[in-house]
């Protein structure tokens, strides 16, 4: 395994982490779960991702009964959380980014995944309605009361991410050391662009989400077949229009092409081209079965095989490179 400094932080965190969102405590047994995370962590991952809003908070409980069985060193594993969904969804302040609910919500996710404190917390999504202020300083009491570590941010614009830092900056606190993005060969916009000024000025981390754009980039969703995967899970019709759309199945297509010119599964090929990217901390996998998952965390191996010509062949059959301001 690599391990990759956390932005410009301390923190060393594992280049393949491994996330719930979709699985545990709702798509696969939690006699799966346990084994994907032992899985994960013997190939040596220390970043296990959740949040409160996973499975209305059945994600955090049977993640937090597997650390809790497994015996692993506390110092050993980075463990997160995320704050804005909720967990229950009775009342109005049971989600957003208050300083009530952002209290609220770590205590809730400590006492869910039975740890003492969260090494990452993030804010899920920006709230329009709350100060910055007012979450920046919440952030700050939970780190001075060492329940959190780290905190940070997920799909926040780079302009709200300049302005957490801006306030912390001004009252001496800590600011966001790492967002966490979407980030694959369709979704790369802020990673490629809108961020690369905190990347650079200010060393944002970043723990990268859906490297395989929910499964699409394995290539199996060619014959138009969803049994047996997350698309078929009722109440996800959004992410599979999303999915399985004409045009993204006909790129992934010719890319499966390249990769088998490699000898490699295209999942892998795809996963690479994240790792490849150096502002890329860590690459949370997904993964429903432990042959998935097997497969995904070798693919440090495929890196160096990108060459120039390679990424262009990608870049060729993608057509997705953001179009960089001129200076
Ligand atoms: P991916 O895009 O990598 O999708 C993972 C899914 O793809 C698996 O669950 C499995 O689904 C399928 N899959 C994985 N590997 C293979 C393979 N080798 N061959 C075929 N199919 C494969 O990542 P996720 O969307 O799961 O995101 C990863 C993590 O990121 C989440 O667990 C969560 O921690 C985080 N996240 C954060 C978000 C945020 O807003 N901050 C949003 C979403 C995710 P199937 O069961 O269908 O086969």
């Amino acid at each position: 395994m690599e391990y990759r400094r956390l932005g410009k932080s301390g923190l060393q965190v594992s280049a393949l982490s491994f996330g719930s969102w979709l699985t545990f405590g709702n798509q696969i047994s939690d006699k799966t779960a346990d084994e994907l995370m032992g899985i994960a962590y013997d190939a040596g991952v220390n970043f296990f991702d959740n949040a409160e809003g996973y499975a209305e908070g059945k994600s955090e409980i049977v993640m937090g009964k597997i650390l809790k069985s497994q015996k692993w060193d506390r110092e050993s594993f980075v463990v997160s959380s995320k704050v804005f969904f909720g967990a229950e969804h009775k009342g109005p302040n049971r989600m957003g980014l208050s300083r009530k609910h952002v209290i609220e919500a770590c205590n809730a996710a400590l006492s869910r995944l039975q740890v003492d404190y969260l090494d990452l917390y993030f804010c899920h999504r920006p709230d329009k309605q709350t100060p910055i202020e007012e979450t920046v300083w919440a952030m700050n009491t939970l780190l001075q009361q060492g329940k959190i570590l780290y905190w940070g941010t997920s799909e926040w614009s780079a302009s709200e991410i300049m302005e957490a830092i801006s306030v912390a900056k001004q009252y001496h606190l800590i600011g966001p050391t790492m967002e966490q993005p979407q980030y694959n060969l369709f979704e790369r916009q802020k990673l490629e662009n809108e961020y690369l000024h905190l990347f650079k000025e200010h060393g944002l981390g970043t723990t990268i989400w859906s490297p395989l754009a929910s499964g699409l980039l394995s290539g199996k969703y060619s014959s138009g077949d969803v049994k047996d995967t997350r698309l078929a899970l009722s109440g996800l019709e959004w992410l599979k229009d999303r999915v399985m759309a004409t045009e993204k199945l006909k790129k992934v297509e010719a890319l499966k092409k390249l990769a088998e010119k490699m000898n490699l599964p295209v999942a892998k090929l795809a996963l690479a081209w994240c790792l490849k990217n150096p502002n890329v901390s860590t690459m949370i996998l997904g993964a429903s079965k432990p042959a998935q998952l097997k497969e995904n965390l070798t693919v440090l191996e495929v890196v160096p095989l990108l060459t120039d010509k390679v990424m262009e062949s990608i870049e060729k059959i993608m057509g997705t490179k953001p179009v960089l301001p001129p200076f």
